[in-house]
């Protein structure tokens, strides 16, 4: 054991010398006293004196420690009370209250000192002093005077009694002179304040503390000194005992278990810290562009392993049996994508010739399911490097599947973190759509090393560079491998069709948010985020070329590689990599900093066509007139389109803030927005689309995939605007008997879907199951049920046997059921693709036998998939109780986990039977909803519009509305304020639509 180390194995005692181990008690009352005590028995007047001197001290201690007591903040409960916790805040989890109740009660994880006295501490030091007149600590990003360099920084993981503790220097260059020292520390993070010091690296001034104390609002920990640091000079901020626990929140440094075959239960510590949690692990700078090194240390028990951004470079063992773990210093980088974990995991492992090492861990148990993420990973690192002409500047990149996690994965460099499901596959149990999902996470985490990890955004107002420039990125990687996939059209179904829909509401917000306050970041991780940002460069890709896209993103990575950039930076290299042929910042602007997109109208006008812009609302009677975008819903608009003449050949002209005329070239169709890659939709006289169907109808497969999947979507979502009739986009449908591709069917499905549920509790649901019955049986006998082919007709015959079971196709359901039973009865294997659907069937048809089968299953396999799946198929059975049951399970982390929750609401938005149930559920526990999830901002953002998207109806629209202002939430606030315009848009659908749609299918029932 070193006993140097500031942050040994053992306790903050041990490794003091005994004089100096009571200054862990701090006070020199109490150490006199001590002295006092040791004077024995020789007695003399003096020392009568002296022990009366001492006894009154002694009592006006006491009775300032009794004063204090009443008066202090919350400290530490074993009695080091100079650790201080601060009051959670409202927003925090009740597991985060349970942190600070647990301090207040126990024996904490200090060990600083025995005693129970606590000390006379001022306790002015643990109060927000009256701040107002001094704005540093008021406003709500860190001020610029100090810049941190680099960080030293050791952690002590226990997992036995699940807390932490460490030290960190961390050293600062002085920017501006100032004698604050501010920095972020969550409430939940305990820091020994006698060990905080400022020390100079050089011959500066040396400075003391005055005071230091907490602004709660900004997490903002204060050190005021004696002085001024002098500009241009360089500090150490040294740290010498923070603490905190480690609970199953998923946030910071937090637990998670796994059960192994056997039902041992096995512990592990992971991390997540975007956005603004490494504040929750360590003291520091945590905001984006507060870029510096990082040199970690961890201190484990034996039996784990320790993994953080950097390869280990000295392993060694300390005389406790701790086992200590140095890393090497990190390249330049942001707080937020530091990462930790301390499992028992076993690892797949790969060295590319330059050195670079890549491992996929996962428990011992799933070994064989990250052969997947490995061989696919070791091709999308090599793309990247070429792509970018860079290769990764950290030198091992570590991907870990974790059991608990709140986000799908999160990109740290060099040590990326998942949910099981998001980077295990199993080739005989999971799905196509696992395996496809798995390769898009995995492609989306890698190419952040590049564009988020070496390059990242200056503030959160900008994190849909870094979401929007991986989730496009991605699909590159994903076709260079695997090109048969098609993958860009069914990003148009997928990413962009649900974000359509999302972003033609007047609530959504531009892709560029205006993020004041750090509470506000959780809510901008959106698709709009994700998916639009992701469009919108898709549709500039488009129309600079891919050579040029690819020139400008090299450029862009070298220029600010270790550096902080604007989205201006970005469009300004862009013009340059197109040599100025567009000014790509004045076009893009109008994409992400004003919310919505465009309809284009084509209209016959004296012999050409006009082609007019509009902003695109699903209800334009909600728009705000007085709304003063100063963008005014206009865009630059690439329209691109094809003829009947000549159908393959693209044409593209612009619409620059306004319209366009472009000649007519025939008397056939005209076809807008080619491929689909424009993020607008385009509509047209009613005569044009007449052409538009009769083609679709005579030979479909003269539009491309994605086209034919666009008129489907914008048919529909025009028609719910109320600019086209449904007729038309239900007459349109008809082709579909003849549509043998996956991305069309899967735009038709996601269409209807919101019919059906608008319609489900009317009379005409009935016609609407037989039209949809006749249209997918022909479909069904051709794809067949047998399991095989290329993904791309997996795929469809998946969906289209989904489908026919879901409607009843008499011959789908049959074989559905009856591979179920013989699963049941014999363990006969499921084929990967079909067996949601079968368990799905098998649950339907049958109650509570088959029901607690099922869910014996889920919680037997080792497949996270499977479970996944199991767990969905649950939520199809038609008996109300057992659903009910089910939902209730959602406050019992034994039956369902809380990273699961979202997931398990989802899967009861696919009956319209549980579909009423989980809104009659989230209304009437709404409030158990709020406290036991609603710090989780992803979950409450996504359960609500999953549970309320197809409210209609008066009552339930004021149930909910009283609901959320009686209760409200405060990290996804947003999420509320959609669902209930939602609500008021479905309301205003059945009063308009329902009448026509309910004739047109009564019309077609053959
Ligand atoms: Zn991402």
């Amino acid at each position: 054991m070193d006993r140097n180390e500031r942050f040994p194995d053992v306790t903050l005692a041990e490794q003091k010398s005994p004089e100096k181990a009571n200054d862990v008690m701090t006070k020199d009352t109490v150490v006199r006293i001590r002295q006092a005590d040791r004077t024995g028995c020789y007695v003399t007047r003096f020392r009568i004196i002296f022990l009366g001197i001492t006894l009154v001290l002694l009592i006006i201690t006491l009775l300032t420690f009794i004063g204090m007591y009443f008066r202090r903040e919350e400290t530490c409960g074993c009695g080091a009370n100079q650790v201080t916790y601060d009051k959670p805040n409202p927003g925090a989890s009740q597991q985060d209250n349970h942190v600070t109740g647990i301090n207040q009660s126990t024996p904490c994880a200090c060990d600083a000192g025995s005693t129970s006295a606590p000390t006379g501490q001022n306790p002015n030091l643990h109060k927000n002093p009256d701040a107002s007149k001094i704005p540093p600590w008021k406003q709500i990003r860190l001020p610029k005077a100090l810049v941190p360099g680099h960080y030293d920084l050791r952690l002590k993981i226990d997992l036995t009694n699940f807390v932490f503790s460490g030290s960190v220097n961390i050293s600062l260059y002085v920017n501006r002179s100032t004698r604050f020292v501010m920095f972020h520390r969550s409430s939940l993070l305990g820091i020994l304040e006698k060990h905080v010091r400022v020390v100079p690296l050089g011959r500066f001034p040396r400075r003391h503390i005055k005071r230091q104390f907490y602004e709660k609002r900004y997490q903002f920990h204060v050190l005021e000194l004696n002085g001024e640091l002098p500009v241009g000079s360089e500090y150490s901020l040294q740290i010498g005992d923070f603490r905190g626990r480690i609970i199953q929140n998923l946030r910071g440094l937090y637990k998670s278990t796994y059960k192994t075959r056997d039902g041992t239960e096995r512990a592990l510590a992971a991390s997540q810290l975007q956005s603004t949690d490494a504040r929750r692990v360590f003291p520091c700078f945590d905001e984006p562009d507060f870029k510096a090194t990082f040199k970690t240390t961890i201190i484990h028990q034996p039996g784990y392993n320790a993994l953080s951004n950097m390869p280990v470079y000295r392993s060694s063992v300390l005389t406790s049996g701790w086992l200590k773990k140095e890393f090497l210093s990190t390249p330049i980088m942001s707080t937020y994508i530091l990462a930790f974990v301390v499992a028992d995991f076993k690892s797949r492992n790969y060295s590319f010739n330059n050195g670079y090492e890549f491992r996929v861990w996962a428990q011992p148990e799933a070994y064989s399911q990250t052969e997947h993420a490995m061989d696919f990973g070791i091709k999308a690192y090599e793309f990247f490097t070429e792509y970018f002409n860079i290769s990764d500047v950290v030198p091992k990149a570590d991907h870990v599947a974790v059991p608990d996690f709140s986000a799908g994965a999160m990109e740290n460099w060099g040590l990326v973190i998942y949910r099981d499901t998001a980077l295990l596959y199993d080739s005989e149990v999971s799905s196509s759509s696992n395996k496809y999902m798995v390769t898009l996470i995995v492609a989306h985490e890698i190419a952040h090393s590049w564009f988020g990890n070496m390059v990242t955004m200056k503030w959160w107002d900008d994190l849909w560079l870094n979401e929007g420039f991986a989730s496009i990125l991605m699909y590159f990687a994903m076709d260079n491998t695997y090109p048969e996939w098609n993958v860009f059209p069914t990003q148009v179904v997928e990413d962009m069709f649900p974000v359509m829909v999302k972003d033609a509401m007047v609530t959504s917000h531009p892709v560029s948010a205006d993020i004041k306050d750090p509470d506000e970041i959780h809510q901008y991780f959106d698709v709009i985020s994700y998916c639009k940002g992701m469009a919108v460069l898709r549709m500039m890709q488009d129309f600079i070329g891919w050579d040029s896209f690819r020139r400008g993103l090299q450029m862009y990575i070298r220029k600010f590689k270790f550096k902080n950039a604007e989205s201006y930076q970005l469009w300004q290299t862009f013009t340059e990599a197109v040599n100025n042929t567009f000014i790509i910042k004045e076009i893009m602007d109008t994409w992400t900093k004003q919310s919505g997109y465009p309809v284009v109208t084509v209209r016959e006008v004296n012999g050409s066509y006009s082609l007019e812009q509009s902003r695109f609302l699903l209800n334009p009677e909600e728009a705000d007139p007085e709304d003063s975008n100063p963008f005014g819903y206009k865009w630059y608009i690439p329209f691109t389109y094809t003829c009947q003449d000549s159908p393959t050949e693209k044409q593209l002209v612009w619409l620059n803030r306004g319209s366009a005329t472009i000649p007519k070239p025939s008397s056939g169709w005209l076809l807008g927005n080619v491929d689909y890659m424009g993020f607008f939709r385009v509509n047209y006289m009613p005569d044009m689309w007449r052409k538009l169907v009769d083609q679709l109808l005579l030979n479909h497969t003269v539009f491309p995939q994605a086209n034919r999947a666009g008129l489907i979507g914008d048919t529909f979502a025009l028609s719910r605007a109320k600019m086209l009739d449904y007729e038309m986009a239900l007459n349109l449908t008809r082709y579909l008997k003849k549509e043998m591709s996956y991305v069309p069917w899967r735009a038709f499905l996601d269409s209807i879907e919101f019919l059906r549920g608008m319609i489900a509790t009317r009379a005409a649901y009935v016609h609407l199951q037989q039209y949809l019955r006749n249209l997918v049986a022909p479909v069904f006998d051709l794809v067949g049920p047998m399991d095989h082919g290329s993904l791309s007709e997996r795929y469809l015959r998946r969906i289209i046997l989904g489908i026919a079971c879901d409607v009843g196709v008499e011959k789908a359901v049959k074989y559905a059921h009856s591979m179920f039973k013989a699963w049941k009865k014999y363990g006969t294997r499921l084929p990967s693709d079909q067996a949601v659907l079968i368990y799905s069937v098998g649950v339907r048809e049958g109650g509570a036998e088959e029901w607690d089968f099922l869910w014996e299953k889920a919680h037997s396999t080792s497949v996270a998939s499977e479970r996944a799946m199991m767990m969905e198929s649950l939520a199809q059975t038609q008996k109300p109780w057992l659903l009910w049951r089910y939902a209730n399970w959602l406050f019992d982390p034994n039956k369902i986990k809380q990273q699961d929750v979202r997931l398990v609401m989802g899967y009861f938005t696919k009956t319209p039977l549980a579909r009423m149930v989980a809104l009659d559920f989230l209304m009437s526990r709404w409030k158990d909803m709020v406290n036991s999830f609603g710090h989780d901002p992803f979950l409450m953002r996504e359960v609500i519009p999953t549970v309320t998207a197809f409210v209609n109806s008066d009552f339930h629209f004021r149930q909910l509305k009283n609901l959320f202002e009686e209760t409200p939430l405060r990290v996804a606030s947003k999420a509320t304020e959609n669902a209930l315009a939602l609500a008021r848009s479905n309301i205003k659908w059945m009063k308009t639509h329902y009448n026509q749609i309910a004739d047109w299918l009564e019309k077609n029932q053959t």
